[in-house]
Order: structure tokens, then C-alpha cells, then sequence
């Protein structure tokens, strides 16, 4: 046991304010284990956390666990009964606990278990030297992997991959992504990769040159009054074959279903909780397919490892800010602005 008694985190206190301070080390129960945090990131979902009134993040007793769900280290420590991972192996941390025994937990599902935890609300939180997870969270990554990779698979790119999965991508399918934050752009980088043709819609220009360069065959603006027309003639009259929503907005939402073809799908990955579909002329006269779709399944994982590696997507190119832990405020000011890729922090 080498741990310090207490570690550096960062917390959410709510109202665009976030805090570095220390928490005490503990050692992992039975069936855990303890990460010692190589890289984290900062994930859009934390940006909601961070908007939430400081109030009813304290109500909530959400203030006094670090905040984060992303993250990449080595294991430092296990519990009674844990035969996997070991000591020292390099791995991401899956970002939702399940209770390990119902039938969506087996599955490698925890997200639909009942009893599930979330890092940042039920426990602490990725931002932070020192991780206590179930064993069972641990997702091995492989040694030609960096730790900042790791970090970015272990949401962000995951994310995109099971949207993606959902819309099926090939080359014969033209697909549209609409928010072109970092889960976006990772839609447009894997899409490309898997041979789909892809679009990306974003009102940031910066957020389109991105896209641009990451694969997309055009960029829209999301504010231009012809954007239907537009996707419709890219797409060659008919519309898309699919669409991914990852801004959550639901002009962005009902945009991307007005330009799919008849039997096309729409994929929600954006969380977002207003809606302007017309169920009649967008769902029904086109017999559309909606598709909800959270994080990644455990089952997943290695064909994401696999995809990443064979089709060489340069995925370290999302990131564009590191900090310190102790710049946390200005990390987050950041990420909030909208103006930046991904924003990592290194704890080494
Ligand atoms: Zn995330
Ligand atoms: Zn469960």
C-alpha cells in the first residue's frame, strides 16, 4: 500500500464553479479495485454538472464527490477476491457501476441496471489521483495504447462508436453529424474510417474546419435557412440514410430528421429534454426509425480497440488543451466556452 492517506480532486460545486481540493485515500472493499488516474478528461456531460445551481447540487450531496467519468491509469491496489485485473495493469475504468448480479449487468449493460452508481453523483469521480471501481469496470488497455488515448475511448470516442454502430455505417449509406464537439467529430473520424460518406453539421465555423479535416466530406452551418436543401443535394436528392445527434438541441434534432430518406434512422446520443418532432410528416410519411443510444456496452470494447488500431484513426487529435489539475478552473472555463476540443488533465 504506497498510496498517500489523501489525494488531489476536483469538485463541482455547481453554478460554473469547480474546486481543487483533497479527499482521503481508501483502500478497495471486496471485489474492487483502486486506479491511480494517468490522464482524465473533461466529458460535455460534466458541462451539465457544472451548469447545475450550486443548491441543488448540494441538496443532493453531489458536492462532495470529484467530479469526472473519464479516465485512464494503472492499477494500484486490489480487494479481497479480486483475481483480475492485477496490480500494474494499464486500464480504463467503464464509467457506470452496475450492482454486477441483474440481468443488464451480466450483459455488460450496467447503464440499464436499476441499482446503477454514476461517478460525479453516487461516488467520486474520475478527476481525481486515486479511483476506487469494481474490478469488473476495468477495461484492459493494450500496451500500444497511451493512457490519453485510453482516456478518450473511455467516453468520448465510445460514445460515438455505438451511435455510429447504430446508424450503420458503409459506404453505400450517406450520414450526417449534427454537433460537432468531440463526440461529433469522433462520429465523423470513425464513420470515415468504416467507409461511410459523411457530413457534419455545427454553427462553429472553427467546429467545421475540425470536422473538415477529420474526414467529413462538407460541413454545414446548423443557422443556414437552406441547410435542407443543402444535405438533401449532398446526399443526392433522396436524404440521409442516417443521422447522429450529439448536441441535444432540438433544432439540431429536427433538422437531422427533416433530411433522412424514406426508412432512414436517427440516432440521440445529445441529452437534451425539448423536442419539436412532428410525429405524422417526420416519423410516420417517411417511416423513420429512431434510435436512442448511451455510452458503449463492455461487450463492446474490443471491437472499438480493434477498429481504432486497424483503421489507424488518429483519434490524440481531438485533444487539444492538457492541464494540470490545479488549473481546473480554467480548464472548465474552457470546455464551457465551446471553444476547444478535447480538454485532458495529466496527473502524473
Ligand atoms: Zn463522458
Ligand atoms: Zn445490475
Amino acid at each position: 500500500m504506497t498510496a498517500a492517506s489523501e489525494m488531489t480532486c476536483v469538485r463541482c460545486l455547481g453554478d460554473h464553479a469547480v474546486s481543487v481540493g483533497r479527499a482521503a485515500v481508501h483502500a478497495p472493499g471486496p471485489g474492487e479495485m483502486r486506479v491511480r488516474t494517468v490522464t482524465s478528461a473533461i466529458c460535455g456531460s460534466d458541462l451539465h454538472h457544472y451548469r447545475t445551481p450550486q443548491t441543488l447540487r448540494r441538496e443532493r450531496g453531489w458536492i462532495r464527490y470529484a467530479l469526472g467519468h473519464e479516465c485512464a491509469g494503472g492499477v494500484d491496489a486490489v480487494g479481497p477476491g479480486v483475481t483480475s485485473p492485477a496490480v500494474g495493469d494499464r486500464v480504463v475504468v467503464f464509467g457506470i457501476v452496475g450492482c454486477g448480479h441483474c440481468v443488464h449487468c451480466r450483459r455488460g449493460e450496467p447503464m440499464f441496471c436499476a441499482d446503477a452508481q454514476h461517478f460525479s453523483r453516487h461516488r467520486h469521480g474520475t478527476n481525481a489521483a486515486y479511483l476506487i471501481a469494481p474490478a469488473r469496470n476495468a477495461m484492459p488497455l493494450p500496451d500500444d495504447m497511451d493512457f490519453s488515448v485510453g482516456a478518450l475511448l473511455s467516453c468520448n470516442v465510445g460514445t460515438a462508436y455505438g451511435a455510429l454502430r447504430k446508424a450503420a455505417p458503409s459506404g453505400e449509406r450517406m450520414l450526417a453529424v449534427f454537433g460537432l464537439g468531440p463526440v461529433g467529430l469522433s462520429c465523423v473520424m470513425l464513420g470515415r474510417a468504416l467507409g461511410a460518406p459523411m457530413l457534419g453539421v455545427d454553427p462553429s465555423p472553427r467546429r467545421r474546419a475540425l470536422a473538415l479535416e477529420h474526414g467529413a466530406l462538407a460541413a454545414l452551418d446548423s443557422s443556414d435557412p437552406d441547410l435542407n436543401a443543402r444535405l438533401l443535394d449532398l446526399a443526392g436528392g433522396e436524404g440521409l440514410a442516417a443521422a447522429i445527434d450529439t448536441s441535444g438541441q432540438a433544432p439540431a434534432r429536427a433538422a437531422a430528421i427533416d433530411a433522412l430518406r424514406v426508412h432512414g434512422t436517427f440516432v440521440e446520443v445529445g441529452v437534451g429534454r425539448e423536442t419539436t418532432i412532428a410525429p405524422t410528416e417526420q416519423l410516420i410519411f417517411k417511416e423513420v426509425t429512431l434510435r436512442g443510444s448511451w455510452l458503449y456496452k463492455q461487450h463492446e470494447w474490443e471491437s472499438l480497440l480493434d477498429c481504432v488500431r486497424r483503421h489507424r484513426i488518429p483519434i490524440a487529435r481531438l485533444i487539444t488543451h492538457r492541464f494540470r489539475p490545479h488549473d481546473a478552473v480554467e480548464a472548465f472555463q474552457l470546455a464551457n466556452s465551446a471553444a476547444a476540443g478535447k480538454i485532458l488533465f495529466d496527473w502524473d
